[in-house]
């Protein structure tokens, strides 16, 4: 698929124009990294995963009526997408205490939370995507207040699905981080869709019998076999590579 010029560059992707107006191709690369690019590093085969991954669980949410710019698959590191006015907000969800929550609040990891908790950042790489509020979100017009309660309504019903889906392969959703953004019909009608991408880059995933961390933690803490655990999300999935582990490197490089 002819794909344009380069539009964006960033940590772990890179987005060029697309076929069609309104398309982006999503190139997913293997470079990681951590404390707002303080640690960086590749993960080998990263890319290839987080390609498949995501699209795996972009496209189960889409069959419960989710909507997502996800399009299609289109080889081992590239997705084609709908293009979309993002929100710049991050919503973070968690089921169990971890990371910058439990740091910032003195709970240990681990904690059961008494319900699914929603926290919002300002995506910005240069203040560190500092926590924000509701308040901050709609005085500022990074959304309406209907945008949000429609982007916190199906933030919660991804958690509630995604958690069923990893329990049901031995895996605990501890927390993620979604995206969204505007797309608008030919007769200008705004909808929100979720963007970017779902994977182990972005959720905490931990082994429901041995609490094992199988994501992101692994490279951010030096835990070891961080490709390792990102090919077993996608072995428990049922999704690994065509070509099997040998294929990981993927066939596409960026020129
Ligand atoms: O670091 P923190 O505990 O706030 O992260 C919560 C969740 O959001 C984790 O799953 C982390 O991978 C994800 N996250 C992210 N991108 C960020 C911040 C957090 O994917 N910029």
């Amino acid at each position: 698929m002819a794909r344009g010029r380069k539009l964006y560059e960033g940590k772990a992707k890179v987005l060029f124009a697309g076929p069609e107006p309104g398309t982006i191709i999503q190139y997913f690369k293997d470079d990681a990294t951590a404390f707002n690019n303080v640690k960086k590093g590749t993960i080998t085969g990263k890319g290839v995963l987080n390609n498949r991954i995501s699209e795996y669980l972009m496209t189960r949410l889409m069959e419960i009526g989710i909507p997502t710019h996800f399009l299609k698959r289109i080889n081992m590191r590239e997705q084609l997408v709908r293009e979309v006015e993002i929100i710049p907000v991050e919503i973070i969800v968690r089921n169990i205490a971890a990371g910058s929550m439990s740091k910032r609040l003195g709970i240990p990891e681990g904690t059961q939370l008494p319900r699914s908790i929603v926290e919002y950042c300002y995506k910005s790489d240069e203040l560190g995507d500092p926590l924000i509020a509701e308040e901050h979100i709609t005085a500022f017009g990074w959304a309406s207040p209907q945008d949000l309660d429609d982007i916190l309504a199906m933030s919660l019903r991804v958690n509630d699905f995604l958690s069923g889906l990893f329990m049901g392969i031995g895996i605990k959703l501890v927390d993620f981080k979604l995206e969204f953004g505007r797309v608008y019909d030919e007769n200008g009608e705004m909808r929100i869709v979720l963007a970017d991408e779902i994977s182990p880059d972005n959720c905490r995933l931990w082994d429901t019998s041995t609490n094992e961390k199988m994501d992101k933690d692994r490279f951010r803490r030096d835990l070891g076999n961080v490709a390792e655990a990102y090919q077993e999300v996608a072995r428990r999935l049922g999704i690994l590579p065509e070509g099997g582990l040998q294929d990981l490197q993927g066939s596409e490089t960026i020129q």
